[in-house]
């Protein structure tokens, strides 16, 4: 157990045995840091019990606020009914129901449900299933990928191979396996000066043409839809989209869709491909599928894709990856309370009232003079500093500006996490229109106050 002298030794225990995620720990070792010790709805509570909200869904993940008595009590009676057992060989309630829920849900043609436990993990098992898909259709050549410019699908080695960041993961460079990459429309619209129609059809023209010409390399098409969130918040067009489909369609190239950010209602409908009517063949889930409260991931398949595995043992068609926690009941378990709520909550429609409000109020920063660019889409937002707005200067990187505005946000009651100079929004789904505006105003003011505009 816990005690309470653990509590109180948990700052010195924390600077003697741990290294953190994405943190420069000098940084860190020389800061006293904040200790989360419990949480509740939308907020959290530090270790002197001061409170603060939920501004980035707990790094994305938190759908319906903290500690909702549903899923709590769905995660006990898991937990003293069944805490775990092997999906090799045996089955169990929980994942069999989830999986029945989650094609249910899903765009048309998914039909198979392969569990993991994060997002990187869910996004490798997509790799290995396209790769091997054409083995076993007897293509030997479709063995490359193609992803977009500056996407991110988690820090495992084939993940960071389709989802290279130059900041994050050069280092890595000798350990990646090459994969092609496309611009988006973005990268034509802010860097080479395009009007938005202009940008959406050079990005257009540029995917249908790496794509034909490499079609006969190609296993799959992997991108985040939508939104490119730790790119820094880069939302493309539906139409985009719908493009990238039929470009995949038209040479035979699996499409792979990263919804482990943007899933579970984040963009405005449960998965973002709905806004585009599209199916992929695999589609990579995370993040928000168990609520945000346990460690969970699936990899969604086309029962074309599966059905390449089939054969007798023999012939080793099966697909030979697995981790010791897939299928997890108590996850599992917690995922159905998850998607229970949208329904009794009548999450979605909640969600539209959420967005236009957001869309509406982020304009007030919009109109900062240090802030270049805000990109919103549902409920994801990412507002660029720069140094000269006009001209997208940056700031210096040791000025740390993202990093500022997030700990004068915290002074004020907000937690938030940004991605270099781009402070992100993401507050759980269950946030009510004052927290919203609330959220929003602390924002603006932060922002003023550290840009001091
Ligand atoms: C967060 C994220 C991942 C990685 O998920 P982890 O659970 O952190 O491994 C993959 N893809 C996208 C789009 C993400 O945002």
């Amino acid at each position: 157990m816990i005690s309470s002298t653990d509590i109180s030794n948990c700052k010195q225990w924390d600077h003697a045995y741990l290294w953190h995620p994405f943190t420069q720990m000098r940084e860190w070792l020389a800061e006293d840091p904040l200790v989360i010790e419990r949480a509740e709805g939308n907020y959290l509570f530090d270790s002197q019990g001061n409170r603060y909200f939920d501004g980035v869904s707990s790094l994305w993940c938190n759908v319906h606020g903290h500690a909702r008595p549903e899923i709590v009590e769905a995660i006990q009676q898991q937990a003293g009914k069944l805490d775990h057992s092997t999906m090799l060989g045996l089955t169990n309630v929980p994942a069999t129901v989830l999986a029945k829920r989650l094609i249910e849900l899903a765009p048309k043609g998914l039909r198979r449900v392969f569990y993991s436990d994060s997002g990187a993990t869910a996004v490798e098992i997509a790799l290995k299933m396209a790769f091997e898909y054409w083995k076993l259709c007897g293509d030997t050549q479709r063995t490359t990928f193609v992803s977009l410019e500056g996407s991110y699908h988690g820090d495992t080695i084939g993940a960071m191979s389709v989802g290279y960041s130059e900041a994050f993961h050069s280092r890595y460079r000798e350990l990646l396996f090459p994969a092609l990459r496309i611009n988006p429309p973005h990268v034509f619209r802010y860097y080479k000066k395009e009007a938005p129609e202009t940008a959406l059809a050079l990005a257009l023209d540029e995917a249908a043409r790496i794509l034909s010409e490499n079609r006969k390399r190609l296993a799959g098409l992997i991108v985040e839809p939508l939104m490119q969130g730790a790119a820094g918040m880069w939302n493309h067009p539906i139409e985009y989209l719908q493009g990238l489909h039929r470009i995949c369609k038209d040479n035979g190239i699996l499409f792979i869709a990263d919804e482990v950010a943007v899933g579970f209602g984040r963009t405005g409908t449960i998965f973002a491909c709905e806004q585009a009517a599209i199916s992929p063949d695999l589609m990579c889930l995370g993040k928000g599928i168990s609520g945000g409260v346990l460690p969970l991931a699936a990899t969604l398949a086309s029962e074309e894709i599966f059905e390449a595995f089939l054969g007798d043992y023999s012939e080793y068609k099966t697909f030979f990856h697995g981790h010791t926690y897939t299928g997890n009941p108590i996850a599992c378990a917690a995922s159905i309370a998850s998607l229970d709520i949208f329904v009794t909550d009548n999450v979605m429609n909640r969600m539209k009232v959420l967005i236009k409000e957001i869309h509406e109020i982020v304009d007030g920063i919009r109109q900062l003079p240090h802030v270049a660019d805000v990109r919103q889409w549902g409920l994801m937002v990412g507002i660029e500093l720069a140094q000269d707005a006009a001209s997208r200067r940056p700031y210096p990187a040791d000025r740390r500006m993202g990093k500022q505005v997030i700990l004068e946000a915290r002074k004020r009651g907000i937690i938030l996490r940004p991605l270099g100079d781009v402070v992100v929004l993401m507050p759980p789904l269950s946030t009510t229109l004052d927290e919203l505006n609330h959220l929003v105003a602390v924002v603006q003011e932060t922002i003023q106050a550290v840009t001091g505009s």
